[in-house]
């Protein structure tokens, strides 16, 4: 059977607008939760005279890891649907979110946003979908959720819509890419199976615009990009740099050249799984052999592209980025730890140029002479050895960052424009 398609979900919102419920309901309804765990909860249900819903199994087993402080409920939860294989990833806020941002993990391709109708659009909405748009999603399917809290009435989905539309607006994010939809999570309306409690809506449900969401493109079209991990001298081969192709392909007989360090040559074998391989693709772990490199002439960080189209090195680059948290204020002149795929370089914050509204995306003050935790700004870097990044709008996989200190990640960002030597 040829594989499904795979997309990265991430699911937004503001605390206890139902995230969580809503994912229960997928994993529930689309049949993800093994068949033998939900007889032996409905044997237990029954026996203490509750028979039935098992769904209760679900939502109870996400609120148990929750008590055990386990990895928040949501992330990493999988299920099919009939089009794609769906990874739900971590949503801004759960505590690996930044980490998994930086190593590409949690590259989301879409996002579901989650408005209860009760309050419509709350502080961590907007939060979102401004970092939503920040970090490039591309799809968003906002489910008005909690209908049944309202009656099921039409005119306040309406209100929230419009709130939410105003929202997107403000970040420009284009409403076209945006479908709204009614639900009631708790109750199941709208998200797998058509409620019979809101005539007035004939839409797509949760699941039809999941299916129709657009098929991510596999980064293959792009030129490689490999960044290293590490590298190995193994006897009988030599060196063997090892990392992930992120973008493009690798194959034998490619020229390739490895940045900043500056050298190239020819790929002589390609190594994946033990076995040799003749064409590496993204996502793969690979090691490979090029003729002429020693183990000293690169480094873990370099990235690996095309000799005709090598790996960007900044001279200096402009950045989006949003603080997270930092004790005092960042000003100009400020040098903590950018990480970026494998790199890890000290950069100077050569100028803050711009503070953005976090929660509209509004240039809100040119050139201030200070950002702190919430703040978000465009500013300027210069990296204190050289580094390769890449604009986020021409290789995403290649275009973020975290900025940490003092043991912290104190912000994240992505890139805007690479000067390059
Ligand atoms: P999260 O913080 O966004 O993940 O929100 P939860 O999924 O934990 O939901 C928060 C509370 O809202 C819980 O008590 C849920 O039972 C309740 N809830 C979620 N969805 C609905 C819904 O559609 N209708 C009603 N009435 N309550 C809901």
């Amino acid at each position: 059977m040829p594989e499904k398609p795979h997309q990265n979900l991430a699911i937004i919102g503001h605390v206890d607008h139902g995230k969580s419920t809503l994912v229960g309901r997928l994993l529930y309804e689309t049949g993800s939760v093994p068949e033998h765990i939900i007889e032996q909860h409905k044997e237990e249900a029954e026996e203490k005279g509750k028979g039935g819903f098992e769904f209760a199994y679900v939502m109870d087993n996400l609120a148990e890891e929750r008590e055990r402080g386990v990895t928040i409920d949501i992330a990493h939860q999988e299920f099919q649907t009939d089009e794609y294989y769906f990874t739900i990833v971590d949503t801004p806020g759960h505590r690996d979110f930044v980490k998994n941002m930086i190593t590409g993990a949690s590259q989301a391709d879409n996002a579901v946003l989650v408005v209860a109708a009760d309050d419509g659009v709350a502080p961590q909405t907007q939060e979102h979908v401004f970092l939503a748009r920040t970090l490039g999603i591309n799809e968003l399917i906002v489910g008005v959720n909690k209908m049944d809290r309202v009656d099921y009435e039409e005119s306040r989905y309406r209100e929230v819509v419009t709130e939410v539309e105003d929202l997107l607006n403000q970040v420009r994010f284009a409403t076209e890419d945006a479908s709204f939809i009614p639900i009631s999570a708790l109750e199941g309306d709208n998200v797998v199976e058509r409620s019979g409690n809101m005539e007035w809506y004939d839409g797509e449900l949760v699941l039809e615009a999941l299916n129709g969401l657009e098929e991510p493109e596999p980064p293959t079209d792009a030129p490689l990009r490999l960044p290293i991990q590490d590298v190995y001298t193994i006897s009988g081969i030599g060196t063997v740099p090892v990392g992930r192709v992120e973008t493009g392909l690798l194959n034998t007989g490619d020229n390739v050249s490895f940045q900043p360090s500056d050298v190239g040559g020819e790929v002589k074998t390609i190594e994946m799984h033990h076995e040799e391989v003749p064409r590496a693709e993204p996502g793969d772990n690979v090691g490979f052999n090029v003729r002429g490199i020693g183990k000293d002439d690169i480094h873990r960080g370099d990235v690996c592209g095309p000799a005709d189209d090598p790996p960007s090195v900044a001279e200096t680059f402009t950045a989006q980025i949003v603080v997270m948290q930092h004790p005092s204020v960042i000003t100009d002149g400020y040098t903590p730890v950018f990480h970026a795929h494998t790199a890890q370089v000290a950069c100077t914050i050569e100028s803050i140029d711009q503070k953005i509204d976090a929660s509209s995306g509004e240039v809100e003050e040119e050139n201030p002479d200070f950002i702190q935790s919430g703040d978000a700004a465009v500013i300027t870097v210069r990296p204190q050895k050289p580094l390769s990044i890449e604009p986020s709008s021409e290789i995403p996989e290649l275009g973020s960052f975290a900025v940490r200190d003092m043991g912290q990640t104190i912000a994240a960002g992505r890139v805007l424009e690479v000067n390059g030597s």
